[in-house]
């Protein structure tokens, strides 16, 4: 006879127990930097909203113009009768700002991850990743049939080491800025070492765009690069454009391709056109608001030198994502708890989402923060870790 199936209280006991156990907290009210959190009011250092556009009242008069008008489904899949005037207006309008001849809306970024790997790497193929990589990526990698190889973390060196084996086809994945570290790959050596191998290079921007590049062109613009040196790109909708979704841009073949290839693409219905006309708003007050960039960077700069003031550890970044070196995983889910019993809602974040013994604070910033929150929570972080 087998193990009872539904026995799950071992496992679910042994996650309390090592501070790796999950849980939601109800939010009540529109996302921004007030919340208010099972009740209670709290200033929020937790969220991917940078550009503070996810309640922006131009972002949501769009979204309930383009529901008087289009309704609220997409009815279908983009290949039967799901992809609208909204969705293609949209697609283009990212292609242009990204420079690239198409741009194709994915339902999340995590189905475009796993769509644009599975699609373009297959038995005989291989696929090398940062091994600090959204999990997406990573899953993409499992999920497609060729050889998976993980790089050290920025190490071209070990990367280029990976060639050693023959594949037929190889493609180089890797986080534009690094979601939970907040520093960025080292996208001109990368850029540099895929046109050596002719291997193909396929960058997860979701935390770049909008916040890195002085018209939010994240990190190719940041870097001074082309198209031609960062041929697949990808970007999400929900951190700084403000909405949901995901895109990916590159040529008309590369476009071709995952529309007939990416299955997370073909299977799935269309977003909402609703979320595409509130998106185009988004877009374009990311291009246009360059203040909440410098925002942005004024916040994060003030965050840091406050921190060394105070000989707080933080992590090598200038990004909008400040995470602060925990190590402990329950350590770093008694100071979040204790943050946010002073009014502060910073994430602990445990593995797997980061490697074993390498928990930390996320801290993450949005243009809405003024420097008096910044202060604040300087000070409580001070208070509770002393
Ligand atoms: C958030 C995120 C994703 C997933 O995007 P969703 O639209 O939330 O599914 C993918 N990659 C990175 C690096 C991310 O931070």
């Amino acid at each position: 006879m087998s193990a009872d199936f539904y026995d799950f209280s071992e496992q679910l006991a042994r996650l309390k127990q090592q501070g790796l156990y999950r849980g939601r907290r109800v939010v009540d009210g529109p996302q921004g930097v007030l919340l208010r959190v099972d009740g209670r009011p709290v200033v929020n250092f937790c969220g991917n909203d940078y550009l503070g556009l996810a309640n922006h009242p131009e972002v949501a008069s769009a979204f309930k113009r383009a529901v008087d008008r289009y309704g609220v489904g997409s009815g279908s899949a983009h290949l039967i009768c799901g992809h609208g005037s909204a969705h293609h207006a949209l697609e283009q309008e990212l292609a242009a700002f990204t420079g690239r001849e198409r741009a194709l809306l994915f339902s999340t970024g995590y189905m475009a991850n796993l769509g644009v790997i599975s699609a373009l790497v297959g038995r005989g193929d291989a696929v090398f990743e940062d091994r600090l990589n959204h999990a997406s990526l990573l899953d993409g990698g499992l999920l497609s049939r060729g050889q998976f190889k993980r790089f050290r973390h920025r190490d071209i060196t070990d990367l280029a080491e990976k060639f050693g084996d023959r594949a037929n086809k190889v493609l180089i994945v890797s986080d534009g800025v690094f979601s939970m570290d907040g520093d960025l790959a080292d996208l001109p050596a990368l850029a540099a070492l895929a046109k050596r191998q002719r291997a193909g290079l396929f960058i997860d921007d979701a935390h770049g765009f909008g916040v890195l590049g002085k018209n939010g062109g994240g990190i190719v613009e940041h870097f001074g690069l082309t198209p031609c040196d960062v041929p697949i790109l990808m970007g999400t909708l929900g951190k700084a454009f403000g909405t949901f979704g995901a895109f990916v841009a590159g040529s008309e073949e590369l476009i071709e391709m995952l529309i007939q290839k990416a299955r997370s693409y073909v299977f799935t219905t269309a977003l909402p056109p609703a979320v595409a006309e509130a998106t185009r708003v988004g877009l374009r007050l990311l291009q246009t608001e360059s203040w909440r960039r410098e925002k942005l960077a004024e916040l994060v700069a003030r965050f840091r030198a406050g921190a060394q003031q105070q000989g707080l550890r933080l992590m090598d970044s200038f990004t909008a994502i400040q995470p602060i070196p925990m190590g402990d995983s329950r350590r770093a889910l008694a100071v979040s708890q204790a943050l946010l019993h002073r009014g502060f809602w910073v994430s602990a974040i445990r593995p797997p989402t980061v490697p074993a013994g390498t928990a930390r604070l996320r801290v993450t910033f949005s243009a809405e923060h003024d420097l008096q929150q910044v202060d604040g929570l300087l000070d409580a972080l001070i208070g509770v870790m002393a």
